[in-house]
């Protein structure tokens, strides 16, 4: 083992000059030494790689030929702090080699002094900080990449709106290719030929394209959409596809200067046409990387996905609204001939004196204001869809409505008994009497449906704290905890249960429509096979 050196070893000092000597001229990093005018005394051969300059070609020359016109300033700063005995460290900035090439460096400068102390000059250590700022953009590239999917996918998987889908799809992707300009355009096909319509626009406002005729589908688009193709291209005006479609040849006169272009097909998961495609363009050559195209095909899959669920969201929304129209339509053309059989029934009931034909009018008359009721109920759910339901506001007593509903509910479901539990003085709410009767009758008909004959239905009304309580309570067969919530949706009934009742499944969605209507809420409490409680509150007028 090699013995570490003792004073009495002690270099002399031309030995220990050369050694530093050796030491700066192997050092990765440029050192430079300069007077405290700014002249140049030293220069090793790390400096004469960053710079260009050989060293005979410095010494004697002012620092200032390493400095950019506009960072001159800074010399200054760095000499001040020397003569008065302070380091610079690890300053980023830029200077300039002997071919003009600006590089960026971090500079380390520390006084240099004689041996009395005082400060001759200024040692200067310069690395070149290339490969780091490039590093730190990368890093910060690959950030923005990530959170940019990931917005992406959040926003793909959430949004059933295809308008917005499609301008972020295009925005992002847009973002993520480095694009001066991105577009998407759906692929159109009418007798003749397919063509294109321009959808979405990022980078540029859409006016740019506004009086263009819409490409058709052929020469570079054809790639795309009819092959599903990607075409990414360094510069577009070389592709001998290019140029092939009228009107223009090429782009459009006053078309943004297009050289680097990439397009990528948007296909649909469940195959058929190519929905459309993702088109981008930068004036400059070769700006589309393998990576770009990567990182958009990946989103144009998804996206493919999001426009089918969002045409499809649209296509139930359209035919939804179309299903409500025809029960609206249907609903009025059975009401009329409805009301004209129950007033010749009732015509006859008043001319018929007794026996079998009196009773089978009476019989047809209560299945007539049941069709009517089932009629009213059709019409108000399509009334409250499209927000035309009227209601007649204005101070009322409740008790009578509970009352005149029970008396409805006895002549109509006569196997059952009602009971009621009711405070002694009446109470006031503001609301719409028919309508709040309605909602009774709804849940009184629903207590009577769901429970066995001859089983008793309560009704009872009670004062809480700024509210009346109405509560419906049977014996039942009461409903699954898995279903509670969705009762009170439109068509809804829970599936097997009372498989022989007839319904719509409308009857609590019109009531808890009427009750928020109302500034109440109502509620259903109910254990299967046991029975149910079906409540609403109203607020009381202060
Ligand atoms: P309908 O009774 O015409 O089917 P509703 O909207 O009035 O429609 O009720 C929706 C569903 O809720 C019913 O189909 C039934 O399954 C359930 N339901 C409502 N009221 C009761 C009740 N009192 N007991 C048990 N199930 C009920």
């Amino acid at each position: 083992m090699e013995e570490a050196p003792t004073s009495n070893d002690a270099l002399d000092i031309e030995d220990k000059q050369a050694m530093l000597a050796a030491i700066v001229d192997s050092s990765e990093d440029a050192i430079i030494s300069k007077t405290l005018q700014g002249y140049i005394t030293s220069w090793n051969r790390a400096a004469e790689r960053l710079f260009g300059y050989k060293e005979s070609e410095v010494i004697g020359k002012h620092i200032s030929i390493l400095i950019p016109p506009d960072k001159l300033s800074e010399e200054d700063m760095i000499i001040n702090r020397i003569r008065n005995g302070l380091d610079v460290n690890h300053f980023d900035t830029i200077r300039v080699t002997k071919n003009g090439e600006m590089i960026p460096i971090s500079l380390t400068i520390s006084p240099i002094r004689a041996r009395n102390g005082q400060i001759i000059g200024a040692s200067k250590i310069a690395r070149d900080i290339t490969e780091r700022l490039r590093a730190q953009e990368e890093l910060r590239t690959h950030a923005r990449i990530q959170e940019l999917l990931l917005s992406a996918g959040r926003l793909l998987s959430a949004n059933l709106d295809l308008r917005s889908v499609l301008q972020k799809v295009t925005d992002i992707t847009t973002q993520l290719s480095g694009a001066e300009f991105g577009a998407f355009f759906y692929n159109m096909v009418d007798e003749e030929q397919r063509y294109l319509e321009l959808y979405t626009i990022s980078g540029v406002s859409k006016d740019v394209f506004k009086d263009f005729p819409m490409p058709r589908s052929s020469g570079i688009f054809e790639v795309i959409l009819r092959d599903s193709g990607i075409l990414r291209s360094d510069d577009i005006r070389q592709d001998p596809r290019y140029g092939k479609n009228p009107p223009h040849f090429g782009m459009p006169p006053g078309h943004l200067p297009v050289v680097s272009y990439m397009g990528i097909p948007v296909k649909s998961p469940s195959g058929g046409p190519t929905i459309g495609g993702l088109f981008f363009g930068h004036s400059e050559p070769a700006r589309f990387k393998a990576e770009h195209e990567k990182l958009v095909e990946g989103i144009a899959a998804q996206a493919g996905v999001a426009i089918e669920n969002a045409r499809l969201y649209e296509e139930i929304k359209r035919l939804n609204a179309k299903k409500d129209e025809f029960i609206g339509v249907a609903g009025h053309e059975l009401r009329t001939p409805l009301s004209t059989i129950k007033g010749y029934l009732q015509l006859l009931e008043h001319r018929t004196p007794g026996g079998i034909a009196r009773e089978l009018t009476e019989k047809a008359l209560r299945q007539v204001n049941r069709l009517g009721r089932l009629v009213g109920d059709l019409l108000d759910v399509t009334r409250m869809q499209s927000g035309q339901l009227e209601y007649h506001m204005m101070p009322c007593f409740l008790l009578p409505l509970v009352k005149e509903s029970l008396d409805t509910m006895r002549q109509i479901q006569p196997t059952h008994p009602f009971e009621a539990n009711l405070p002694d003085e009446d109470i006031v709410i503001t609301g719409d009497g028919s309508k709040i009767e309605q909602v009774l009758i709804n849940l009184l008909t629903n207590a009577a449906k769901y429970s066995a004959e001859g089983s008793p239905v309560q009704v009872s009304v009670q004062k809480k704290a700024g509210q009346v309580i109405v509560s419906v309570i049977d014996c039942g067969i009461g409903i699954a905890a898995n279903h509670l919530d969705m009762i009170f949706d439109r068509y809804y009934r829970v599936p097997d249960a009372g498989r022989a009742v007839s319904g719509l499944g409308i009857g609590l969605y019109i009531a808890e429509r009427i009750v928020e209507r109302h500034g109440g809420h109502m509620g259903v409490k109910s254990e299967e096979g046991k029975g149910s409680e079906f409540y609403f509150s109203l607020p009381l007028p202060e």
